[in-house]
């Protein structure tokens, strides 16, 4: 979706930051341009039966980027203002993350227009079967596997494998990821994105010389990826907590917020405002806090040209996709704020996906312990090549990240003979 403050097309976004690393790069103009563009898209119309007896139609989308480095990936987001070209963008950034994490799988994305608070179970059941009957013989473990993303949960993943085991005839374990434990899920996937992106703001102190313990951090947005960051910043970081917020408001606390409260005030009433003792601030007061670091885990474009340069944190950890713009992305390097891109710092979350399909794959389950040791290394090798690529080119971290990504998915694709 556009975000209506900034009012920045994401697609617009994602070939602004592609065409910025393909002239550093010297990119072969044929290449560019099949990396500006999606390699295949589908539209559908969905029909569902409500709860009250009337059909109501909707309109859903699943994009595949580039499948040179392997089957396309990506998750499926269920939003009232989903557009085609945000589905694009997150597609492309799926192709850049798989690559420059290093894994064996290409990029995609999906979404339906819906609002998924207004829905029962039942519809929100009967969309989800229907989206994957109508795109069926697109997916699969080795074409496109799609995983949860924006207000979609394990128990939609459920769902879905089920509708695709019934028209294969067969289970299909892999062709789905972040499924319910149960139903071979992997251990760890919960908190995958937000681990990943803790260990990145580790690495990031670690290389700024900073002391991270009893230090200050905000969070914007507190779905899987910003709830799960406020755990595991305490918990792994000894960092406090004090600000967070979602779609109805922020709220801080300079003495920090408890984890297990705010999840527990979120369960009860729906929301973390009027949490007991809280301050109730803006957006912008939360994005220009003095921390250490900034965590962005909600919707696009919230970092723009406007309030990039009263930024005060030293490290910005971007476990939403898209969440600065490529003006802001200047400033705030000019300014000498730390960011640590989303196709890196967000990265855990497809890394754990395709553990999963592994495990799927040979049939055998490793403990939360083995997951944890492998996210590490991945996304320690990943931060490094990150690093390695600013430094070489002399540019802000989203660049570096995007010349690692792209030479990969280049070289594919020139193997392949497509160029
Ligand atoms: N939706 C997540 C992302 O944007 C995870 C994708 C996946 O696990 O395939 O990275």
């Amino acid at each position: 979706m556009y975000n209506m403050l900034s009012n920045q097309n994401p697609f617009k976004t994602a070939q602004t930051q592609l065409d910025e690393a393909a002239a550093i790069m010297g990119l072969d103009p044929a290449i560019h341009e099949l990396l500006r563009w999606p390699l295949r898209e589908l539209h559908i119309t969905i029909p569902v039966r409500m709860d009250n007896g009337t059909t109501q139609i909707f309109h859903g989308f699943r994009v595949q980027h580039n499948d040179a480095r392997g089957p396309n990936k990506g998750g499926i987001r269920f939003h009232p203002d989903e557009t085609i070209d945000t589905v694009r963008a997150l597609a492309e950034w799926m192709t850049w993350k798989t690559a420059l994490l290093d894994i064996p799988l290409g990029g995609g994305k999906g979404g339906i227009i819906c609002n998924p608070k207004t829905m029962s179970t039942g519809e929100l059941e009967r969309l989800s079967r229907a989206y994957i009957r109508q795109l069926g013989s697109f997916l699969g473990p080795d074409k496109d596997i799609p995983a949860p993303d924006m207000y979609t949960s394990p128990k939609i993943m459920a769902w879905m494998l089920d509708e695709y085991s019934i028209m294969r005839g067969q289970n299909e374990f892999g062709a789905i990821t972040g499924k319910p434990l149960a139903l071979g899920g992997s251990a760890g996937r919960n908190d995958a994105t937000a681990r990943g992106g803790i260990l990145c703001v580790r690495e990031a102190a670690d290389l700024l010389g900073l002391n991270l313990a009893g230090s200050r951090a905000a969070i914007q947005g507190y779905g899987n990826a910003g709830s799960f960051a406020h755990k595991l910043a305490v918990e792994l970081l000894g960092i406090k907590v004090i600000a967070v917020s979602d779609s109805k408001g922020c709220i801080y606390n300079p003495e920090g917020f408890l984890y297990s409260a705010i999840m527990a005030h979120k369960q009860q009433t729906g929301s973390v405002t009027e949490f007991p003792g809280a301050a109730a601030i803006s957006q912008k007061e939360l994005l220009e806090l003095d921390v250490s670091v900034l965590f962005p885990a909600a919707l696009e474009s919230v970092i723009t040209a406007q309030n990039a340069p009263a930024i005060r944190a030293k490290i910005i950890a971007e476990l939403a996709n898209g969440s600065t713009t490529p003006e802001a992305d200047t400033i705030l390097h000019n300014n000498g704020v730390y960011l640590i891109p989303d196709l890196l710092c967000n990265g855990g979350g497809v890394t754990v996906s395709w553990f999963e399909m592994v495990q799927n794959a040979y049939g055998y389950y490793w403990e939360e312990e083995e997951v944890h040791k492998r996210l590490e290394k991945k996304m320690s090798a990943a931060f490094h090549s990150m690093q390695e690529a600013a430094k070489t080119h002399k540019v802000h971290n989203r660049l570096g990240a995007y010349i690692v990504a792209v030479q990969r998915v280049a070289e594919a694709m020139k193997l392949r003979g497509w160029y």
